[in-house]
């Protein structure tokens, strides 16, 4: 497995993930401030796994996505406009994939029908934590480049 280095970086209010290139995974996970950054890490949402380190492996899942070569074709449709990424196709195909959005927002949460990066990026943590992935699950992993190890 290849591996791509990542880093939180805190900015003011906001906390981003950032990857070895310094492209931020655009994902905007706090928008209030607190004491100390571990105590920031303690409060950000779950991810699937649950795991004491869950957001992390969710973080280490897009930064590992990212070396995909197709990756920024699976930004979610707002971060897309924001950062001038006109190629969304893999995202707009995963979108209309209802079936599949169906399984994953009962299997994972909401926020990884998004957009097949937030949805590797869920699936990844899952994988890392041990957790058992069901078989349809893991073939939408595999479609969309989720990195295997
Ligand atoms: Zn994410």
């Amino acid at each position: 497995m290849k591996t791509g280095n990542f880093y939180f970086v805190k900015r003011g209010n906001f906390c981003f993930a950032v990857t070895e290139n310094w492209q931020e995974c655009t994902e905007v996970v706090c928008k209030k401030g607190f004491k100390s950054f571990s105590e920031f890490l303690k409060r950000l949402p779950l991810t699937p796994s649950k795991s004491k380190f869950c957001t992390i492996y969710h973080e280490m899942g897009h930064a590992n996505h990212e070396l995909s070569k197709n990756y920024d074709k699976m930004t979610n449709l707002a971060d897309a406009k924001a950062l001038g990424i006109t190629d969304v196709s893999l995202t707009e195909e995963f979108l209309k994939d209802t079936k599949s959005l169906e399984k994953i927002r009962k299997y994972f949460r909401d926020y990884a029908t998004l957009s097949p990066q937030e949805f590797v990026a869920d699936t990844f943590d899952m994988l890392v934590a041990g957790r058992k992935v069901p078989k349809d699950i893991m073939q939408l992993y595999k479609k969309y480049e989720g990195p295997l190890f």
